[in-house]
């Protein structure tokens, strides 16, 4: 078990397989999907079908299941090193590297049987989790009273959801699903929803749109739409009202994934910075020989590395809760790296000059993805109210 700021040679060794992935199957390619017009044009089958083969797809799961067992830590720096060549990707694997880091702990004997050889044998089986709806996103994050509008309701043998849920990663090119409706009437989310899984199958779910969002474009978001769909009782996921505990119990390295995400382009950004400082010659001198942007560039350098300190507390952490977990560990990281990382694109293109605006630099794409991560996995000012309410 590696310790949070020293790398194995094991973790050395992942991460140069991870760089190898991104130099020859993402950075060829990125900037090209990013610009198609149609949302479903950005995803590429062929950068998965490449994670499966160099077996980052299937990292978290534990050898047993026929992965590498990697910890929540190593899952970090490999989200990191994927983001550094684009974040879109980075999300595809992100989601799917940690539900599959979930179903492992959160399912029962017979689900795990039934679906973790489903997942691992399909290359291009991806995961989602579908929590928010038009009408309850910040919902989700802070105690109150509201309740889900998606329903799930008894029948003969399991449950028939209606509703829909919309912004999901991974909506319209999933194999399987985490998908959290309301089962208890009159209860709030948090006391009476429930948590099941659901297969892409499922009679009676169908996917909506998929949205078309300003950046994060290799990365696919839909709608999801059940009309009476049908779940097993046995594709319950924890206990039935309990969902939310499915997440306090087995999502803690989920906000630090996100984290590790912003923090590989804001990397990104930050060295395109200094390549740029060190070619570009204004007023007699390199750029890199003005105070300011040298200054500035150490700034760069000193938040991204906090970032990092941070992400890899959080996901160690997560790993070892008996030894100092914090709750807060479960939803600041996110945030630190999000505003640092808000700062470094739009400073590492402050410095471009100009040619930080044009498409053809590439910089502009990182102000985009980065744009994303002010919103995704809650957005910043709800997670500091979370926080909040965590600490007092
Ligand atoms: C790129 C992307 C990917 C995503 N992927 C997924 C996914 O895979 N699965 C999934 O379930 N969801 C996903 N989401 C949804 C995401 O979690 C929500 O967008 C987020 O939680 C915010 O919800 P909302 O968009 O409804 O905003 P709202 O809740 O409407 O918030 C709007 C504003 O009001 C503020 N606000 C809300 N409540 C309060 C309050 N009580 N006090 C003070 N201010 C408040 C918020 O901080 C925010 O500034 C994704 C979103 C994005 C953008």
């Amino acid at each position: 078990m590696s310790e949070v700021f020293v790398q194995t040679d094991e973790q050395r060794l992942i991460l140069e397989t991870v760089r190898k992935f991104v130099a020859e199957a993402v950075t060829p390619v990125a900037a090209e999907l990013d610009r198609q017009l149609d949302p479903d044009d950005c995803f590429s089958w062929e950068i998965v079908d490449q994670t499966d083969r160099v077996g980052i797809r299937t990292m978290t799961l534990s050898e047993d299941w026929g992965g590498m067992g990697a910890d929540s830590l190593t899952t970090a720096m490999v989200i990191e090193e994927i983001a550094k060549g684009d974040m879109g990707v980075a999300v595809v694997m992100a989601q799917t590297l940690k539900l599959a880091q979930i179903f492992q702990k959160a399912m029962t004997a017979g689900q795990r049987e039934k679906y973790l050889p489903r997942f691992r044998d399909d290359p291009r089986c991806l995961l989602a989790i579908g929590i928010t709806e038009p009408e309850t996103g910040s919902n989700y994050f802070i105690p109150n009273s509201a309740s889900f509008q998606t329903r799930a309701e008894r029948g003969a043998g399991g449950w028939f959801i209606n509703g829909m849920k919309h912004f999901i990663s991974n909506g319209n090119r999933a194999g399987l699903y985490l998908i959290f409706a309301q089962t208890e009437k009159g209860e709030s989310l948090f006391d009476g929803a429930t948590c099941f899984l659901l297969e892409r199958e499922a009679p009676g779910f169908s996917i909506g749109r998929v949205h078309d969002k300003m950046g994060e474009r290799l990365a696919n978001n839909a709608e999801l739409i059940f009309e009476n769909c049908f779940v097993a009782d046995e594709n319950v996921v924890g206990e039935v009202g309990r969902g939310f505990q499915v997440l306090v119990d087995f999502f803690p390295q989920s906000n630090a994934y996100a984290a590790a995400t912003v923090l590989g382009v804001s990397v990104a950004a930050f060295e395109r910075a200094v390549e740029w400082a060190k070619t570009r010659n204004q007023g007699g001198s390199l750029l890199i020989d003005y105070d300011g942007i040298r200054a500035q560039l150490a700034e760069m350098r000193m938040l991204n590395d906090a970032a990092r300190s941070y992400i890899h507390r959080a996901a160690w952490s997560a790993d070892h809760q008996d030894q100092g977990w914090d709750r807060t560990l479960g939803v600041l990281p996110k945030v630190f790296a999000t505003q640092a990382a808000w700062k470094i694109v739009t400073w590492a293109s402050e410095i471009h000059g100009g040619s930080g605006y044009m498409r053809d630099i590439g910089l502009e794409k990182l102000v985009r993805d980065v744009a994303g991560f002010l919103h995704s996995d809650g957005v910043n000012r709800t997670l500091l109210l979370k926080a909040a309410s965590l600490m007092f």
